[in-house]
C-alpha cells in the first residue's frame, strides 16, 4: 500500500492558479484581495478561472486520479505537469524540481524521457503503421531504426496489440487506437504517465476491460500516473487516491474510502451516495473498538468469527451469513474491534453505526 505521507512526491503542485484571458494577473489580484467568484471574474475582467488554488503530491508508483464533471478544469490543471500550460500563480515540481524554471531543452528533455501522455482521441498518423506510430517519438529524438521499431513492438505487445502491428490506424477500432496511444506514451518508459480522460470516449463494456487492462500494466510498470475522468467508477477502480475538483478548486483528495466515508462537503456527498460500498468500506470503518463496546456488552470471544481489518463490506455479509455471533475485527493479529449485525446493515446503507 503507498503511503501518501512518507513516500517521494513524484508529482507536485503548489497552489496552482490559472485564469484564463488578457487580464488574468488583475484578476487574479482581485480574487485574492476582493473574494471575486467565477462569474464575478468573468463580468469583471473578461476573464476564465480555470484552476484555482489547485495542490496535490502524487507519490512515486501511485495512481492519482482527478474527478470533475465537464468544465472543472481537470484537463488544464493536467496540462500545467508538463507545462503545455503556465500558472498564472503556484508551482508545479516533478521529483522536486520547479519545471517552470527548466529552459527551452531541459523541457524538451523533459517532455520526450520523463513524461508520457495520453488523451482522449489519440491522433495517430494516418499514412504510419501501428508500429511506426508507436516508434514516433523515438525517431523524433534519432534513435536507430532497428531499435526504435523493436521498442514500439515491445510496447505493443504490453497493451495485447502484437499481431496489429503493420495494419493502418483506421482499421483499428477506438478502443484499440487508445491502445496505441498509450503504447506509444510509453515508448520512451517515462516515468510518469498523464491520461486525460482515456477511455471516456469508448462504450462501457470496452471501457471496462480498458480499465482492467490498465490498472494489470500500472501494477506491472510502477509509473506514477495522473489519471483523469469525469466518472466517479473509474475513478474509484482506477484510483489509489482521487481528487476531487468542482469549479476549478480540488475540493477533497482522499483513498475511495476516505471520500465514501467522510465527502468533504454537500457536493461530494452528492457524488458518492449511488456507489456501491460493498468492495470499498472496510471493516475498520465501521467497528466499534473493542473496549468500548465491552463496556456495555458481554462477548464470548470463542464464538465469534474474525476477520481482517481491511475486510470489505462484502467478506463481512459471508461471515454475518454464516455466524450469529458478531464479528471480532483483528489487526496484526490482535483483537481491535467489534461489529455487530446492526453495524454492518448500518454500514452497508451508509448511515452511522450507532443508529
Ligand atoms: P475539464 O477538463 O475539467 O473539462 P478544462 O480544464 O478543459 O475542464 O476547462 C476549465 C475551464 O477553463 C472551462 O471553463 C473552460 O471553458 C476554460 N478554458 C479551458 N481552456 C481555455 C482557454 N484556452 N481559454 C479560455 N478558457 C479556457
Ligand atoms: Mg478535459
Amino acid at each position: 500500500m503507498l503511503d501518501s505521507n512518507t513516500e517521494q512526491p513524484a508529482i507536485e503542485c503548489r497552489n496552482v492558479w490559472k485564469i484564463f484571458g488578457d487580464k488574468s494577473v488583475e484578476a487574479l489580484h482581485a480574487v485574492k484581495t476582493r473574494g471575486l467568484t467565477k462569474d464575478q471574474v468573468h463580468e469583471e475582467y473578461d476573464c476564465v478561472v480555470a484552476v484555482a488554488n489547485a495542490s496535490f503530491k502524487a507519490v512515486e508508483g501511485e495512481i492519482f486520479c482527478i474527478m470533475g464533471l465537464s468544465g472543472s478544469g481537470k484537463s488544464t490543471l493536467v496540462r500545467h505537469i508538463n507545462r503545455l500550460i503556465e500558472p498564472t500563480a503556484g508551482d508545479i515540481l516533478i521529483e522536486n524540481e520547479d519545471i517552470n524554471a527548466l529552459d527551452a531543452k531541459q523541457l524538451r528533455k523533459i517532455r520526450a524521457e520523463k513524461i508520457g501522455m495520453v488523451f482522449q482521441h489519440t491522433a495517430l498518423l494516418p499514412h504510419r503503421t501501428v508500429r511506426e506510430n508507436v516508434a514516433l517519438g523515438l525517431e523524433l529524438r534519432h534513435i536507430d531504426e532497428a531499435h526504435r521499431l523493436n521498442v514500439a513492438q515491445k510496447k505493443l505487445e504490453l497493451v495485447q496489440l502484437d499481431g496489429w502491428e503493420d495494419r493502418m490506424p483506421s482499421e483499428l477500432s477506438g478502443g484499440m487506437q487508445q491502445r496505441v496511444g498509450l503504447a506509444r506514451a510509453m515508448a520512451a518508459d517515462p516515468s510518469i504517465l498523464l491520461m486525460d480522460e482515456p477511455f471516456s470516449a469508448l462504450d462501457p463494456l470496452i471501457r471496462r476491460q480498458l480499465q482492467d487492462q490498465f490498472l494489470e500494466l500500472a501494477r506491472e510498470m510502477n509509473k506514477t500516473t495522473i489519471f483523469i475522468t469525469h466518472d466517479l467508477d473509474e475513478a474509484i477502480r482506477i484510483g489509489n487516491r482521487i481528487a476531487i475538483m468542482k469549479d476549478g478548486e480540488i475540493v477533497q483528495i482522499g483513498t475511495p474510502e476516505q471520500i465514501i466515508m467522510a465527502p468533504a462537503n454537500e457536493y461530494v456527498a452528492e457524488f458518492v451516495k449511488d456507489i456501491s460500498r460493498l468492495k470499498l468500506v472496510s471493516a475498520q470503518s465501521i467497528m466499534r473498538p473493542i473496549d468500548d463496546y465491552l463496556k456495555d456488552n458481554t462477548l464470548d470471544q470463542s464464538l465469534c468469527p474474525r476477520a481482517p481489518h481491511d475486510a470489505d463490506l462484502d467478506e463481512l455479509i459471508n461471515l454475518a451469513i454464516d455466524h450469529e455471533n458478531p464479528i471480532l475485527v483483528l489487526k496484526q493479529d490482535e483483537e481491535v474491534g467489534v461489529i455487530t449485525k446492526r453495524q454492518l446493515l448500518r454500514g452497508i446503507q451508509g448511515r452511522d453505526i450507532n443508529e
